[in-house]
């Protein structure tokens, strides 16, 4: 039953933090600091709109983690899911069996992905689709009797997950110091950073140093050794880096100079988040494989997945034998009708037309005004993605800015004025970053704005007082 905003339930919500604190470890959390403060509770969502369990009503700027793309509350989604559960709530795929929604999910994948796209290897969640990659491409030059060619070329401030080989492809530095990661045949190049190393350079010409990395790094190990290169089209969790436009067109021409597999992780971007279906289409890409997972299904039940171009799955499938690789709940019927469902409204409401040609426009010129704020050095936007950088002093150019030493933790700072004014941003060290729901109208767009800049206020007085600007 759909509760009303206007009986709202009570919690007791010390006792839920005290539970929490007593039983429940938190995922990337320092169980110790969460357990002295208490986790804030969250109970209901509508739209973009998040209640916590003493009433309060909260923004949600990051559709949940990246992933609430079509909004909270869609009674559309909880039905398929009821009818799916109550027809066939599981079966696997593995005995030479199928179901009816991973069938028809798979197909309709293959409609909306690129043209060259034409089968889809399911997974439960964006970690387990890049442990798919890896044991796929390295499969692949198996197939083709290239069994040294192992190698992955990922990049630094990259986040591909958190299994063993998906925080190996990430480029997490806290990650990879605890538990000996990456793991061997797995390697780094730098990032296409910008605002941080592009100084004294035209942004293109940074986009074309950047990619040169990839090329020197691929004659470094040799092209023979080197399977697949996997890229993020814009870093989220590294901070939503939007790349120079000279960017992708130049790891495309290099991974095709040396045959290397090049894999879009699309578990940010994919299902309209840059206005496009997938953002490999943005950057006028080719990906051989595509990674994906949260917009699939909005986040209403966990989904993940590879979309396996033809060169991929043609050696696979005439050459490949059994792929021994796969998961209980790959094809999840349940999951896969929500992802149905979640598809169908996104199609319906024309979701990704209007991040690219009205509220994405929109979202950007509105971001760029908060430019204009004392605190921001930069602040830009992609789709549905946006990000700002805050600063000391500001410079004639983004890349004379002075910034905050980063023990000052002025993120978080900024962070914590949000959270208390009921907007939910992420601080990505000093760099302020929003992924909203596409559902998200003009007038949401004005109210998140002025919210954010009423915390950007705030914590510049803040900062003053403490004699910091
Ligand atoms: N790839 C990217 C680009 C992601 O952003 C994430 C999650 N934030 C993942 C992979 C991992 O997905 P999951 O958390 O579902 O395993």
């Amino acid at each position: 039953v759909k509760q009303s905003a206007a009986r709202p339930r009570l919690y007791d919500t010390a006792a839920i933090q005290q539970l929490d604190s007593a039983h429940y470890l938190h995922p990337f959390t320092n169980f110790q600091d969460l357990n002295a403060k208490g986790a804030r509770v969250m109970v209901r969502g509508e739209g973009i709109y998040l209640w916590d369990s003493q009433g309060s009503k909260i923004l949600d700027g990051m559709s949940g983690l990246w992933c609430v793309n079509v909004g909270y509350g869609r009674t559309r989604i909880s039905e398929a899911v009821y009818r799916q559960m109550e027809t066939l709530p599981f079966y696997n795929s593995f005995f030479n069996t199928t179901n009816v929604p991973a069938v028809q999910l798979a197909a309709k994948l293959v409609e909306i992905a690129p043209l060259y796209f034409n089968h889809v290897f399911f997974t439960g969640s964006g970690s387990e689709a890049n442990d798919t990659n890896v044991r796929m491409v390295r499969r692949y030059w198996d197939l083709l009797g290239q069994p040294q060619r192992h190698t992955i070329i990922s990049r630094h401030n990259a986040y591909h997950g958190s299994t063993v080989a998906g925080a190996s492809l990430g480029g997490m530095d806290g990650m990879h110091a605890q538990g000996g990661l990456p793991i061997p045949g797995i390697v780094h190049i730098g990032q296409p950073n910008y605002f941080e190393s592009g100084k004294g350079m035209s942004e293109d010409a940074f986009g074309l140093l950047a990619a040169s990395w990839l090329e020197e790094k691929i004659l470094e190990l040799g092209p023979e050794q080197v399977a697949a290169f996997i890229g993020e089209p814009v870093q989220g969790a590294g901070g939503v880096l939007i790349p120079p436009a000279s960017y992708w067109p130049e790891i495309q021409r290099i991974c095709d100079k040396y045959g290397v597999l090049l894999i879009a992780d699309e578990v940010i971007c994919g299902f309209g988040r840059l206005g496009k279906w997938f953002a490999s289409e943005l950057f006028g890409i080719k990906p051989d494989l595509i990674t994906f997972a949260k917009g699939v299904t909005s986040g209403y039940v966990p989904l993940g997945g590879v979309l396996v171009g033809d060169r991929v799955a043609d050696v696979l499938i005439d050459k490949g034998g059994e792929f021994n690789h796969g998961f209980t709940y790959s094809g999840h019927p349940v999951a896969c009708a929500a992802a149905l469902e979640n598809i169908r409204i996104i199609e319906e409401e024309e979701l990704v037309r209007k991040v690219a040609e009205d509220t994405g426009p929109y979202l950007k010129k509105r971001f760029a005004e908060l430019g204009g704020h004392p605190l921001v050095g930069h602040a830009d936007s992609c789709g549905f993605v946006a990000g700002l950088n805050l600063v000391r002093r500001k410079g004639a150019t983004m890349h004379d800015c002075q910034l905050f030493e980063p023990e000052q933790g002025v993120g978080m700072i900024c962070r914590g004025y949000l959270f208390d004014k009921g907007m939910i941003m992420r601080a990505v060290g000093d760099r302020m970053i929003v992924a909203p729901p596409l559902v998200m109208t003009r007038a949401q767009i004005d109210e998140m704005i002025a919210l954010i800049r009423a915390c950007l206020d705030a914590t510049h007085a803040d900062l003053r007082e403490r004699g910091w600007v």
